[in-house]
């Protein structure tokens, strides 16, 4: 399996279609899922090509990982959230739809269910208000 440069996560980071964006540095990119799981469901991903965690060069995931703690971070202060789900997959038999490695991170709370999985995508106003109760809470 090969890293195909057309895929949805490479064209965001080359700015070829938008995101709801809310950090970034040299090495990692973090936006809203366009279908979230729950209110404020952010994607962070590594700026190297990889199309998941088992071709990753393993150098490039500290970076990568320094920023899920910093984006779980902000999306549990955010959404108020009592518990933050990390997820990953690898390969469409563990439930990747997206072949560039990303790092799902999930606010939860109890009695809250998720959604489904690459369910129904969310309003655009919606996932800019998200994404900027992200960033701000990034920002304090
Ligand atoms: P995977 O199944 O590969 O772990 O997750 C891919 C995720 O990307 C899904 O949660 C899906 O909702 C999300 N997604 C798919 N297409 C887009 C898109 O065009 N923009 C954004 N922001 N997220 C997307």
């Amino acid at each position: 399996m090969s890293y195909d440069s057309n895929n949805i996560f490479a064209k965001i980071l080359r700015g070829e279609i938008p995101s709801h964006k809310v950090y970034e540095d040299d090495n990692t990119l973090a936006f809203m899922d366009v279908m979230p799981q729950a209110d404020g469901h952010t994607l962070v991903i590594p700026k190297a090509p990889s199309r998941n965690l088992l071709d990753a060069d393993p150098a490039a995931l500290g970076a990568l990982m320094a920023s899920v703690q910093k984006v779980a971070h902000a999306v549990r202060k955010a959404f108020d959230a009592e518990g933050i789900l990390i997820q990953q997959f690898n390969e469409p038999a563990a439930g990747q739809t997206v072949f560039h490695l990303h790092f799902h991170v999930l606010p939860r709370s109890t009695g809250v269910p998720l959604r489904a999985h690459s369910g129904k995508m969310a309003d655009h106003a919606l996932l800019a208000d998200h994404a900027a109760r992200v960033r701000a809470a990034l920002e304090a």
